[in-house]
């Protein structure tokens, strides 16, 4: 036990992945049919539950406004509305106007073209955006673009903080975001490359389920799979 102790985090983080793994099994994300649905699932799900984000999404999909093409072309009024339920409507409507401008004017409308951009360029390019931060870049890098490019949550920074993994940093600060995707890539460092873009994958989702089930505002690890570790650092 002690010498699980001595570990590094990174090497702890790669062993939690296989814990949670082996408890959740697949986790098929991200829950959306095409690389356009990812993308509005990013921005919609921003201190929103994914529950609600789906109410958005089924509004969208009940006008027909699930697709580039007609989000192109719907009024910002109407569009407000129909993202309601997933709250912050009034800004998240306007960020989503900007991406497709974006879209539009610097890579001719087309996804596929944006997509084809390099992951570092790209997620500059997508966070200077109004409305995206680290985070949404993230997802939208590896769930709508494949690029392997880990994402770090609230979840992930509580179970890195709680297992000492990290030093915590305040709520929101950036370095603290730009550490947790750091010590993910390490933990991942020994994989083969290729394999990146789905093991980043599976982890964030892994991340979601745990701290879903057990690692939430309030730690409740009696029958959390990854208990053995906190146990082995209290030792
Ligand atoms: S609930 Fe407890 S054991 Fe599970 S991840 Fe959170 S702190 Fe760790």
């Amino acid at each position: 036990m002690k010498g699980l102790r001595r570990l590094a985090p990174a090497k702890r983080l790669r062993r939690m992945h296989d814990q949670l793994a082996r408890a959740y099994g697949p986790q098929h994300w991200w829950p959306a049919k095409t690389a356009f649905e990812v993308i509005l699932g990013a921005y919609l799900t921003q201190n929103t539950a994914w529950k609600s984000v789906e109410l958005s999404l089924d509004n969208l999909r009940n006008a027909g406004a699930l697709n580039l093409d007609a989000l192109r072309t719907l009024a910002l009024e109407d569009l407000k509305q129909l993202i309601r339920p997933s709250g912050f409507h009034t800004r998240k409507a306007p960020a989503l106007k900007a991406f497709i401008a974006m879209l539009d004017a610097e890579f001719a409308g087309s996804l596929d073209a944006l997509a084809a951009t390099p992951a570092e360029p790209l997620r500059r390019r997508l966070m200077a955006l109004p409305g995206v931060g680290p985070e949404t870049a993230d997802a939208i890098l590896l769930y709508a673009f494949k690029h392997p490019v880990p994402v770090a949550d609230e979840y992930l920074r509580r179970i890195a903080e709680r297992h000492r993994l990290l030093t915590p940093a305040p709520k929101g600060n950036r370095m603290g975001y730009e550490s947790l995707v750091h010590l993910t890539r390490e933990a991942f460092a020994a994989d083969a490359a290729e394999d990146h873009a789905q093991l980043f994958n599976e982890f964030h989702a892994l991340t979601v389920a745990v701290g879903k089930s057990h690692c939430g505002r309030t730690a409740n690890c009696t029958n959390c799979p990854l208990i053995s570790d906190l146990q082995n650092i209290s030792l």
